[in-house]
C-alpha cells in the first residue's frame, strides 16, 4: 500500500513535470469527432423552440466555404427564452466529451434603444439519454454546463461595414453514463450567430514504447484521471523481470509516464521498435545483454537468432565456462620430465606444456604403473604407493612418489589436464619415464609374540617383514629395562625368526624391539613389546630355569597369585562393562592383567598373530539386536559414525556412538578398523573415551562407544567462541591431562593428540579419543609427509618426533601444550596460516606460540614448558595435572593482567 500511494504521488508529480516540459510543444490533438456542424452542407434541422427564436441560416465561413449557422437577435423585447437543441448524439466509447463552439455576438452598446433588454451571453445545456426522445424539449431535463460569454463582440467597422469577430469557446462534459446525449443553447435576449459546433472525445492512439505495444485507449471520465494501460511486448521481446511495461493515458489523449519495459529475447537485439535476430557468427546469450556479440574464439553460429555459439571440432567449453568464453582444448603434454630416485622414493619434475589449450586452469595428474622385467606387462600401482602432495590436481610441476617396491620397474605418465580434458575424446597426451627403484632396507617385522616367559629369559618369535626388499641375513633384537627408558640397552643378533634372550633380571619389565637386516642395511624397529620376567619365587630360588621341579613349584605359586588377582581384577576392573574379556585368554594375557594390578600395561594389538583374537581379548562382542542406530552424526575413516542406544540385558539403555565399517571393506581395513577397539578396550579412565563393545559377527561390523554429545573439542570451542570462563577452560585441560597421565602410565604413546581428537560430552567432560596404530596419523587430514618418511601432523608434533620419529610420552606432552593453546584460543589454528615448513623452521629457531588473548600468564608458562626443546625437561603429565589442580584451587592465579593482548 505504501508503495502504491508513493507511486501514485510520483505519477502525479511526473505528469506535472511532463506538462511543464511539454508546454509550448504542439501536440496533435487526438480527437474522435461525434458531431461537426461545419462538415454538413445540408440542413441541420435542429429543434428550435419557440419556432421564431433560433433560425437556421446558410452562410460562408472565413474561407468562404458554405456553412449552416443558427442565429437569434430578439434584443428589443424582454423575457426571451429561446432554445436550440441538437439531434441526439451517440457517445460511442467516450466517457468525457468536448464541445467547441464558434460564434459571434453583437455588443449591446452598438445597438441603440435596447438598454434593459439586450443580453451578451447564452447558456449551454446537455441532457444524456439512452435513446432519441423526439422533438419535445423539456427544460427541466437539461443540466446547465456553463454561461458562455464572448471574448469579442460585433462592432461597427469604420466604413460602416460589419466586421465579424469570431469567438471560440470549448467546454467539456463528463462523466457521461448513458448511450448518448443532446446539447442545447438557451438564448435570453442576445444577438448571436452560432457559426459552428463541434463535439468530440479524446483518445490515446496506439504506440510502441520501449518495445511494448500500447493499444488505442479512450481517456478517462474525470479530467484529472489517468488510465493505466498494460503494454504487450513486440515479437521476440519479453518483459524485463519484475518490470512489466505500463503507460498512462491522460484526459488530454496523451501517453504519459512510461514504466517498465520489454527487452529483446536471447538471440535478438533491438533495432528501432523491433527485435531483429543476431546475424550468423553472432550470438546473444541473455535478454539482459543489449547487443549481439561476435562468437568467441573457436566457436561459431551458423543460423540467425543464436543464443550461443557452438565450439569448433576439437574445442570445448567447460560446464562452468560462460557463453562468452572462448572454446578451449586440452593442453599438450608436459615437457622436460626429469626424475630422481632415492631407494624406493622417486621425485618427478617437469615444465608446463607448450600449449595450455587456451585455459589458465591447468593441473597435472600422475599415472603410476609397475612393469614386469620384460617391460611389456604393466599393472596399476594401486593404493599402497604414496604421492606428495597428491596424485592428481597438482598445481606445481613436481611430485614425490613414495613407498614403491625396491628393485622394481615403474613407468610414470605425467598428464597435463584442464577444465575441458574430460570432455575431449581425443587421445591423451602425456610425458612418461620408466625407472627402476634401487635396493631398500626391509620393512618392519610383524607379529612379535612371547613364546615363553621365565624369571631370567624370554623367548620371542616374529614374522618376516612384509617387504624384505632383499635377502634377510639377520635380525637384531634390542632390549632394555623399561624403567631405564633406553638409556642403556643390549642387542642380540640372530638369523632365524625366533630367539631366547637370557640373563634377564627376574620381576622386571623389559621392552623389546626387533629389526631386519639385508644387503641394503637395517630396516626400522617394530613397535616395542613389553614383557615382564617372572618374580623370583623364593629368596633361595636357584637357577629355577634349569630345575623342572622348581619350575612346577614356582608356576603353582604364581598360579595361585594369578588366581587371586584374577578374581580381584574381575571385580574391580569390570565396573563399566560387566563383561568378561577372559573368553579365550591364555596365560600370557593373565600375566599382563595381573602382574601390575595398579598400573596395567598397554599391549600393542599388532603383537597378536590373529587380530581377531586381540579384539576379543579386550572388547566385548555385543549382540547386534541390543543396538538401535538412530542417526548419522559424522563420517569416520572407515564408514559412518552414528548415534543410537545400547540396551544390555539387565541394564538401562544408554546413548552410544556407533562407528561402522563400510561395506566392501578389505581384510586389512577390517583389521585396522577393529584395531582401535583392541586399544580402547584396554583403557578404563573417565577422561578416555570408553568402549562399550564391538559387533564383529554380524554386518555391518561396528564399534560401540560411549556417546559424547558435544562432539570434537576443536569444533565445539569454535562454535562457543568466548563463552566459557577461564576456570571452565582449565577444567577441560585438566581432564585431558588426567586422561593422558593414565595413558602414559599404561605405556601408551598417543602420537596424534590434538583438540580434534578430544571429544566432549554434555557435562563438558573432555575425553581422549582416536586410537590406533600408525593409521591414526595416516588418516589425520592434518598429517603430512615429512622428509623422514611417514605422515605427521606437524603443528602438533614435537621436533624430535618430526626429525627422527622419536614418539614418546614426552612428545605427547608437547602436543598437549598445543592442545592447551587451542583450548585457550577457542579452536584457533596453531601457527595460523604459516606453512608446515615455516613452522618447523620457526620452532627450530626457538620461536614459540604467544599467549592467546585473555590467557592467564601461568597457563602460557606451562605451554612453554611443554615446548622445551629437550624432551627430558618437559613436565610429565602427572606434574601437569598437579599444576592445573593448583590453579583451579586458587582461581586468583588465573587472573589476566590488564593491557593489550595478542591472539
Ligand atoms: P575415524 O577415526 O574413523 O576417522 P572419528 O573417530 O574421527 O572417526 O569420528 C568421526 C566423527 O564422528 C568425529 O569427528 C565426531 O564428530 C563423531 N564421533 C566419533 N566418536 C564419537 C562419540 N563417541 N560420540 C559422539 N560423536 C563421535
Amino acid at each position: 500500500m505504501v508503495f502504491k500511494s508513493t507511486r501514485s504521488v510520483w505519477i502525479i508529480y511526473c505528469i506535472h513535470m511532463f506538462h511543464i516540459l511539454h508546454e509550448g510543444i504542439a501536440q496533435s490533438i487526438k480527437e474522435v469527432i461525434l458531431l461537426d456542424s461545419k462538415a454538413q452542407q445540408t440542413e441541420l434541422e435542429w429543434i428550435s423552440s419557440p419556432p421564431n427564436g433560433w433560425e437556421e441560416i446558410s452562410g460562408l465561413d472565413e474561407n468562404y466555404t458554405p456553412i449552416r449557422t443558427y442565429q437569434v437577435c430578439q434584443v428589443m423585447e424582454p423575457n426571451q427564452n429561446n432554445w436550440l437543441r441538437t439531434n441526439w448524439i451517440a457517445k460511442g466509447n467516450a466517457q468525457r466529451i468536448f464541445v467547441e463552439m464558434k460564434f459571434t455576438l453583437r455588443d449591446c452598446n452598438s445597438l441603440p434603444g435596447v438598454l434593459g433588454t439586450c443580453k451578451e451571453t447564452f447558456n449551454l445545456y446537455y441532457h444524456d439519454t439512452d435513446y432519441d426522445v423526439g422533438r419535445n424539449i423539456r427544460e427541466s431535463q437539461y443540466v446547465k454546463i456553463d454561461t458562455i460569454a464572448a471574448d469579442e463582440s460585433f462592432t461597427q467597422g469604420d466604413l460602416g461595414e460589419r466586421k465579424m469577430k469570431l469567438n471560440t469557446e470549448v467546454r467539456d462534459i463528463g462523466p457521461l453514463s448513458k448511450k448518448g446525449f443532446y446539447l442545447a443553447f438557451q438564448d435570453v435576449g442576445a444577438c448571436i450567430a452560432l457559426v459552428s459546433v463541434k463535439v468530440y472525445y479524446k483518445k490515446c492512439w496506439t504506440i510502441i514504447e520501449n518495445l511494448a505495444v500500447f493499444p488505442d485507449t479512450v481517456t478517462g471520465s474525470e479530467f484529472s484521471s489517468l488510465v493505466e494501460v498494460q503494454g504487450t511486448c513486440v515479437s521476440n521481446a519479453e518483459e524485463e523481470a519484475d518490470n512489466s511495461p505500463k503507460m498512462h493515458c491522460s484526459a488530454e489523449g496523451e501517453w504519459l509516464v512510461p514504466i517498465g519495459k520489454c527487452i529483446c529475447k536471447a538471440g535478438f537485439q533491438q533495432k528501432g521498435d523491433v527485435c531483429e535476430p543476431c546475424g550468423r557468427g553472432f550470438y546473444k546469450s541473455s535478454s539482459q545483454d543489449l547487443q549481439c556479440s561476435r562468437c568467441p574464439a573457436h566457436s561459431f553460429s551458423d543460423k540467425e537468432g543464436s543464443s550461443r555459439c557452438d565450439c569448433e571440432d576439437g574445442y570445448y567449453r567447460a560446464f562452468s565456462d560462460p557463453p562468452s568464453a572462448a572454446c578451449t582444448r586440452p593442453p599438450s603434454a608436459p615437457q622436460n620430465l626429469i626424475y630422481n630416485i632415492n631407494q624406493t622414493t622417486v621425485s618427478l619434475e617437469w615444465s608446463p606444456p607448450a600449449d595450455t589449450g587456451g585455459r589458465t586452469d591447468v593441473t597435472y595428474r600422475i599415472l603410476c604403473k609397475r612393469c614386469s622385467w620384460e617391460q611389456s606387462e604393466c599393472v596399476s600401482c594401486g593404493s599402497n604407493v604414496g604421492f606428495v602432495p597428491q596424485q592428481a590436481g597438482l598445481v606445481d610441476t613436481y611430485v614425490t612418489i613414495m613407498d614403491l617396491l625396491a628393485h622394481a620397474n615403474y613407468t610414470f605418465e605425467v598428464e597435463a589436464v584442464n577444465g575441458v580434458s574430460d570432455l575431449s575424446r581425443t587421445q591423451r597426451l602425456f610425458a612418461a619415464v620408466s625407472i627402476t627403484t634401487s635396493q631398500a632396507a626391509p620393512s618392519q617385522v610383524s607379529g612379535v609374540t612371547k613364546e615363553r616367559v621365565l624369571q631370567r629369559s624370554v623367548e620371542l618369535s616374529w614374522q618376516e617383514p612384509e617387504h624384505p626388499n632383499g635377502v634377510i641375513t639377520e635380525y637384531e633384537i634390542k632390549y632394555y629395562e623399561k624403567d631405564q627408558r633406553e638409556r642403556t640397552y643390549s642387542t642380540v643378533k640372530i638369523k632365524s625368526t625366533s630367539a631366547t634372550i637370557n640373563n634377564l633380571k627376574p620381576g622386571t619389565v623389559y621392552a623389546f624391539q626387533i629389526r631386519a637386516f639385508t644387503a641394503a642395511g637395517y630396516g626400522i624397529y617394530c613397535p616395542r613389546i613389553e614383557v615382564a620376567t617372572l618374580e623370583e619365587a623364593t629368596a633361595t630360588a636357584v637357577s629355577s630355569e634349569q630345575n623342572p621341579v622348581i619350575i612346577i613349584a614356582v608356576v603353582a605359586v604364581a598360579g595361585t597369585i594369578i588366581l587371586v588377582f584374577m578374581v580381584f581384577g574381575f571385580i574391580i576392573g569390570r565396573r563399566h562393562c560387566g563383561y568378561s574379556k577372559a573368553d579365550q585368554e591364555g596365560d600370557e594375557e593373565l600375566y599382563f592383567h595381573f602382574k601390575f594390578p595398579g598400573t596395567k600395561t598397554y599391549i600393542d594389538p599388532e603383537t597378536y598373530e590373529d587380530p581377531n583374537r586381540a579384539v576379543h581379548q579386550f572388547a566385548k562382542e555385543l549382540d547386534a539386536s541390543c543396538i538401535k542406530i538412530e542417526r548419522v552424526i559424522g563420517a569416520g575413516e572407515f564408514g559412518e559414525v552414528c548415534s543410537g542406544r545400547l540396551k544390555l540385558p539387565g541394564k538401562r539403555d544408554a546413548p552410544v556412538a556407533i562407528k561402522t565399517l563400510k561395506v566392501g571393506y578389505t581384510e586389512k581395513q577390517r583389521r585396522d578398523f577393529l584395531c582401535e577397539a583392541s586399544i580402547m578396550g584396554q583403557f578404563d579412565h573417565p577422561n578416555v573415551v570408553h568402549l562399550e563393545g564391538v559387533v564383529t559377527r554380524g554386518k555391518p561390523v561396528m564399534i560401540v562407544l560411549e556417546y559424547m554429545e558435544n562432539g570434537a573439542l576443536d569444533a565445539f570451542l569454535r562454535k562457543h567462541d568466548g563463552q566459557f570462563t577461564v576456570i571452565q577452560l582449565v577444567g577441560m585441560l585438566r581432564g585431558i591431562a588426567a586422561g593422558m597421565r593414565y595413558l602414559s602410565d599404561m605405556g601408551y604413546v598417543h602420537r596424534d593428540l590434538a583438540a580434534r581428537n578430544i571429544l566432549v560430552n554434555s557435562n563438558l567432560v573432555c575425553k581422549v579419543s582416536d586410537f590406533g596404530l600408525s593409521r591414526v596419523i595416516e588418516d589425520d587430514p592434518e598429517a603430512v609427509y615429512t622428509t623422514t618418511g611417514g605422515k605427521i601432523p606437524v603443528r602438533w608434533t614435537a621436533p624430535e618426533a618430526i626429525q627422527y620419529r622419536k614418539f614418546t610420552s614426552a612428545s605427547d606432552v608437547w602436543s598437549y601444550g598445543i592442545v592447551m593453546w587451542e583450548v585457550m584460543s577457542y579452536g584457533e589454528r596453531p601457527y595460523w596460516d604459516m606453512s608446515n615448513q615455516d613452522v618447523i623452521k620457526a620452532i627450530e629457531e626457538g620461536y614459540r606460540l604467544p599467549a592467546p588473548m585473555d590467557c592467564p600468564p601461568g597457563l602460557h608458562q606451562l605451554m612453554l614448558e611443554c615446548w622445551q626443546k629437550e624432551r627430558g625437561e618437559r613436565p610429565k603429565f602427572e606434574q601437569i595435572v598437579g599444576i592445573l589442580d593448583k590453579m583451579i584451587r586458587n582461581p586468583n592465579s588465573l587472573k589476566t593482567p590488564l593491557g593489550p593482548c595478542s591472539r
